[in-house]
C-alpha cells in the first residue's frame, strides 16, 4: 500500500490500468473485448472479438472509451 497510498482495495494494493495505462487505444481495445466476451453467453450466435465485425467492433470500442473517461473522472463523493 505504501507505493500507491491513495489505492482502494479495486486496485489490488497498485495502480489499475485506467490509472497506469500508457497506451489508451490498446487499453481501449482490450476492454471493448472484455465486454464484448462477456455478452457471448448464447453458444448459438456466440463470436470472438476478432469475427465480431467492424460494426460491433466500432460499437464496442465506443462503450469502452465511455467507461474508462467515466472511471477517471475525479471523485465526486
Ligand atoms: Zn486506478
Amino acid at each position: 500500500m505504501t507505493d500507491h497510498p491513495h489505492a482502494g482495495p479495486g486496485h489490488n494494493s497498485g495502480g489499475c490500468m485506467v490509472c497506469t495505462s500508457t497506451d489508451r487505444d490498446g487499453l481501449v481495445e482490450r476492454l471493448a473485448e472484455e465486454l464484448w466476451e462477456s455478452r457471448q453467453d448464447d453458444p448459438q450466435w456466440a463470436r470472438s472479438w476478432a469475427d465480431a465485425g467492424e460494426l460491433w467492433n466500432i460499437r464496442f470500442r465506443e462503450l469502452a472509451r465511455t467507461a474508462i473517461g467515466f472511471l477517471e473522472r475525479p471523485e465526486v463523493m
